[in-house]
């Protein structure tokens, strides 16, 4: 009889995730009760927040206890059903966890169509990713035509979007990204203005080339020696949407030697999280999902094959491994 497959978190890192950080486990498909719908995940999202929750320090969300699924957001087609909304068949996106199979109340689940957008990239582009880089620039950047904007991990989940949205409300979009690859791909693939690759070694010259009039909105998704370099190039009166620090999460320290910049240029930096203000998503879907269907909109998949290979696929993220949205094929 089928099994759910299931990986839960083994320990705790204190520095870099390892494989033995997980384990796999087996345990009976979950029988839905009142209420709960029964999903076949498909795919599941590897993010960098999973770091933070593999870790006990106070953040702003609880750490998954150890010997329990490893928490994520899935997308996957209903089996059975005992919510009114949904019947068996149905797509879904939900955050059923590092499993094949999983149950989760109705109102949890958000049913979505298939047919004209592929069923992964409601984990991405129009998903979380694409909410994150629609409310931190729309929100926080709000930038006006003719603006520069700059954003880190272009080539990411949520930096890809992130450009092509600014380009699309009028912005000039300016990535950086690691490697020449991934470069190529923000600006040949995607049409960014500009990227520079920060590992070419001549960030800050390759910086002032191409923003020749400084930077109006930063979108930091890296932290790090790259955010200072960046805030040394800030605007008097710029907005830096503060949404991640992936250089970061794995104890690294960061010295802000520019952060003077902040008060001489007068800036506004917003940290924020995806899920602070539930009322924006469905706009940000909305305009996502148009963006999407009519090509405006493009994006990459890195996908690994099946349950077993996500730690591993997890790790790489954490260093820069994937290249796009970073998603596990359950099959
Ligand atoms: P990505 O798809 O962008 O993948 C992560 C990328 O980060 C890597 O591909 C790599 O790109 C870059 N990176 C990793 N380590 C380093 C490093 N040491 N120095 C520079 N770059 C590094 O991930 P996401 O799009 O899912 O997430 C991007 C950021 O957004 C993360 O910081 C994440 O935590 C944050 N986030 C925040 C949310 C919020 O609510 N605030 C919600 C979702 C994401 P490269 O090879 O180009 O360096």
């Amino acid at each position: 009889m089928e099994k759910n497959q299931k990986i839960v978190l083994a320990s705790r890192p204190t520095t870099w995730v390892e494989e033995s950080n997980f384990r796999l486990e087996q345990s009976d498909i979950p029988v839905p009760g009142a209420n709960q719908v029964l999903v076949r995940n498909r795919w599941l999202s590897l993010d960098p927040y999973m770091r933070g929750r593999m870790s006990d320090a106070k953040s702003y969300a609880a750490p998954v206890q150890i010997g329990a699924v490893m928490v994520g957001g899935t997308a996957g087609e209903v089996i059975k059903s005992n919510h009114p909304e949904f019947t068996a068949g149905d797509t879904v996106v939900g955050a059923l966890g590092w499993q094949t199979w999983g149950v989760a109340d109705g109102s949890t689940l958000r049913k979505v169509d298939a047919r004209a957008i592929p069923l992964s990239a409601y984990l991405g582009p129009v998903g979380m990713p694409g909410v994150t880089a629609w409310v931190g620039l729309l929100d926080i950047c709000a930038p006006r035509a003719g603006e520069t904007l700059v954003v880190t991990a272009a080539s990411g989940a949520v930096g890809s979007v992130v450009g092509q949205l600014a380009q699309i409300h009028g912005a000039r979009a300016v990535g950086i990204a690691g490697g020449p690859d991934k470069c190529r791909y923000v600006m040949d693939e995607l049409g960014f203005d500009a990227c520079i690759d920060y590992k070419a070694g001549n960030l800050h010259g390759d910086l002032r080339q191409a923003t020749p009039n400084g930077i109006d909105c930063l979108f930091e998704n890296v932290g790090g020696e790259i955010f200072d370099t960046l805030l040394g190039r800030m605007n008097p009166f710029s907005r830096v949407a503060l949404c991640g620090l992936i250089s970061q999460y794995n104890g690294e320290s960061c010295p802000l030697n520019n952060i003077r910049s902040v008060l001489v240029n007068r800036i506004r930096m917003q940290g924020f999280i995806v899920t602070d203000d539930l009322s924006r998503w469905p706009p940000a879907l909305k305009e996502l999902g148009g963006h999407i269907i009519a090509g405006r909109i493009k994006y990459r998949e890195s996908v690994a094959e099946g349950l077993a290979a996500a730690p591993a696929a997890l790790i790489s993220l954490l260093k820069g491994g994937n290249f796009g949205k970073q998603l596990v094929k359950l099959g």
